[in-house]
């Protein structure tokens, strides 16, 4: 009888892929677009080919539950001050060497987590308080079949919805989940395809064209950018990021966080000169932009008056906002307050 529950938990009919020839399907939740053989697994390796039909195999299954101040996902012009579920699953579409939390997402076991129906997850983050669910800690667009569900009672129950995402859902999926989603904290991990072929196996181009999207269907989004010693911390490469987040919007907040050695990389944890100087030109080019990870907070400043709007003291608040416009000089800052 439990295994038969377990086993019904888990597996889900997928609602985006297609079928091809000889038993072969095309799944099209993210930009890999995985063409998958019968009786196999996709890259994420939780999304399974069962004779010519596309299964979700960890549908209801979290292994890992927080709550979270949503400052944490990053977001700092979402909701600032309240607490988020933040739920995630075993698997990820991306392999990169620098994974901070590379035991759950790098993981294939589908039997582990416990078991979480949509509905009491949404149960779980009203019976604590929480004015959002997270979809977080590894790529949620490889269960967005459960997460999707989730969201819809969410919505209902007037739950906000946030993805923290590597970026990669594919485009017909995003347009489809977007009317439930409110915020999405965006990876941009690099601005050079070598890096994202060579570190995480995927391409820079999709991820580009998401956050365009994402910000064309009104969803709130936030940026981050993990700067690693070597890597990406170029003044140049910082420059470009910087620049390309100011062609669609300069004030989308980017978030610069510090890179401590995790996975298979070893770097040096990232100079705190080197994140004041992506700091400063990031600024230049940028209306809102923050440091994380850094052992300090940085403050939210009104650009009109320049004011502080949001004080942030760990992942205390104070605000000095009314709704959403700057008490002192009354104009509009950007974000949903
Ligand atoms: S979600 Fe998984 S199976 Fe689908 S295209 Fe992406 S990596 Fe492949």
């Amino acid at each position: 009888m439990n295994l038969l529950l377990i086993k019904t938990m888990s597996i889900k009919d997928c609602i985006f892929y297609k079928s091809l020839k000889n038993k072969e399907v095309k799944c099209l939740a993210c930009n890999h677009y995985c063409i998958i053989k019968n009786n196999n697994f996709g890259i994420c390796k939780v999304r399974k080919n069962i004779e010519g039909k596309l299964y979700l195999m960890i549908y209801g299954k979290v292994i890992s539950e927080n709550i979270d101040p949503v400052e944490k996902k990053p977001l700092y012009h979402f909701m600032p001050g309240t607490l988020a579920y933040s739920v995630g699953t075993i698997g990820c579409n991306f392999k990169c060497s620098f994974c901070q939390n590379y035991d759950i997402s790098q993981e294939s076991n589908i039997k582990l987590g416990i078991d979480l129906t949509p509905i009491e997850i949404v149960n779980n983050a009203i019976g604590n308080g929480c004015q959002s669910i997270a979809y977080t800690y590894n790529e949620p667009t490889i269960a967005i079949e459960y997460w999707l569900e989730t969201m819809k009672l969410a919505k209902k129950e007037g739950i906000k919805n946030i993805l923290v995402t590597n970026g990669y859902i594919s485009k017909e999926a995003l347009k489809k989940i977007s009317p439930f989603v409110d915020a999405m904290n965006i990876d941009i991990k690099s601005f050079s395809e070598k890096f994202y072929n060579e570190t995480c196996k995927a391409k820079l181009k999709p991820v580009l064209e998401t956050i365009k999207l994402a910000h064309k269907l009104k969803i709130w989004i936030e940026l981050t950018t993990l700067i690693i010693p070597n890597k990406n911390d170029s003044k140049k490469e910082i420059e470009n990021i910087a620049r390309f987040v100011k062609s669609v919007d300069e004030n989308i907040p980017m978030h610069l966080s510090r890179y401590f050695p995790s996975y298979k990389m070893k770097e040096i944890p990232t100079p705190l000169s080197t994140m004041n100087e992506a700091y400063k030109i990031c600024k230049k080019i940028l209306k809102n932009v923050y440091l994380g990870n850094i052992g300090e907070t940085t403050d939210t400043i009104c650009q009109f008056c320049k004011k502080t709007v949001i004080k942030r003291i760990g992942y205390s608040i104070i605000l000095n906002l009314d709704k959403n416009k700057c008490k002192n000089c009354k104009e509009k800052i950007g974000g949903v307050f």
